[in-house]
């Protein structure tokens, strides 16, 4: 049988369309399944609307192969998932006698009266089997459609959602077949934009072509990501990992004195990876960034990590200022004591933010000046960026 290769999400709410609650159910899955392998087409968030959510799911099973909803499982009459299905199917629901002893059963437990209104958590259709729900009073459908499509409605509280996913619902899937074998690779990327990137990368940016090449601008990195599923019909041949290695290498040697990192590696993983190799700690000052540095590297890099000082402002240098932050960089390195010293001042100029950056290591001082886009917390956000990117650069130039 064929795999399961498409899927839509149908996120069902109200609450999410009116901006009450965010949906993140459907990232989540979307994640999970891209990594499987499986083309995530649609992610749609609806109201509690029987007309709205029954065409969705219809059209939604027009186009994928798999069709995932979460939410309108509740016992309220706005909870209307199991509904819309049944009508999209033509079957009706009936109160399955297992389910319904179950959900009885938690009643009793608690001593409470058991509310006709959850009789229809208990529903079932002819084409759905029950998946069972270990944290909630809500179970989920799995339907097995006559032509092999599948859909499958969830609880909408994440922490129902999420077991139900991977316990009970990923297994299946991947007995069914789920999804092609996917190669993928993120080059992550500082001091350059993504639009001067495309314009390096041209082509390889092509929708459609093999492999996908896109580019998402963070705040801590313009990501490059690399991806192609196992597919023997497609040009240019070879395996999706073959076609992945080749377009890295292409990319790296375009832009490799940008590459900071790949994967998922944060600044604080990348400078710590960087500082263990040299067997080296750091110290930091920064001034005028208003703990945006430490707000950066704080968290993730506290073990290896001395702030001298954070300061909001500084007085007027008396001897220059080349001489000032150098020693400032100098200073916090003693008074660590750390291997590594650096100094950062960030100021606005214009629109933008100039941070300067002095660095002492045992293998000599540097000292470099960059302009980054926007003033604000913004252009302080990307200073300390920028002040991550000098520092890793001088940690990685071998003496
Ligand atoms: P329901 O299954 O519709 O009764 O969902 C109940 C609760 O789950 C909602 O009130 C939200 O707090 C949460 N929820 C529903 N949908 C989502 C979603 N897409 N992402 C995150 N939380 C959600
Ligand atoms: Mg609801």
């Amino acid at each position: 049988m064929e795999p399961l290769r498409t899927a839509e999400l149908l996120s069902i709410g109200t609450e999410l369309t009116v901006g009450e609650t965010r949906d993140t159910n459907a990232g989540d899955l979307a994640r999970d399944l891209t990594r499987r392998g499986v083309v995530v087409g649609r992610i749609t968030a609806l109201p509690d609307d029987l007309g709205v959510v029954t065409s969705a799911f219809g059209e939604a099973l027009a186009r994928a192969d798999l069709v995932i909803s979460t939410g309108g499982l509740g016992p309220t009459p706005d909870d209307l998932t199991r509904e819309a299905i049944a009508a999209l199917l033509g079957e009706t629901p009936a109160v399955d006698p297992e389910l319904e002893t179950w959900l009885r059963a938690l009643f009793v437990r608690r001593n409470l009266p058991f509310p006709e209104a959850n009789s229809k958590q208990a529903w079932l259709i002819p084409s759905a089997v029950a998946i069972p729900n270990e944290n909630g009073t809500a179970p989920g459908w799995f339907v097995t459609r006559a032509d092999r499509r599948i859909v499958v409605a969830l609880p909408g509280p994440p922490r129902e959602m999420r077991p139900m996913w991977d316990g009970w619902v990923v297994p299946r899937l991947l007995e069914r077949g789920l999804g092609r074998p996917i190669a993928s690779v993120t080059l992550r990327l500082a001091g350059i934009g993504e639009s001067a990137i495309a314009d390096r990368l041209g082509s390889l940016l092509d929708a459609g072509s093999r492999p996908m090449v896109a580019t998402y601008a963070r705040a801590d990195a313009v990501d490059i990501r690399i991806w192609a599923h196992d597919d023997a019909g497609e040009e240019p041949a070879g395996s999706a990992a073959e076609v992945v290695a080749a377009a890295e290498d292409r990319i790296v040697g375009m832009l490799g004195e940008h590459v900071w990192a790949r994967g998922e590696t944060t600044w604080p993983a990348a400078l710590r990876e960087a500082l263990e190799t040299r067997g080296w700690s750091l110290a930091a000052v920064e001034i005028g960034l208003r703990g945006a540095l430490l707000a950066l590297l704080g968290e993730g890099l506290a073990d290896k990590l001395a702030f001298g000082e954070v300061l909001l402002a500084r007085p007027e240098p008396h001897d220059g200022h080349r001489a000032t932050l150098e020693h400032l960089a100098e200073r916090v390195r003693e008074l660590g004591p750390a291997d590594v010293g650096v100094a950062v001042e960030a100021r606005e100029r214009g629109g933008d933010t100039a941070v300067t950056v002095a660095v002492v290591t045992p293998d000599g001082a540097h000292r470099e000046t960059r302009v980054v886009f926007l003033g604000g917390a913004l252009g302080r956000g990307r200073a300390a960026t920028a002040t991550a990117a000098i520092v890793l650069a001088r940690l990685r130039t071998p003496a």
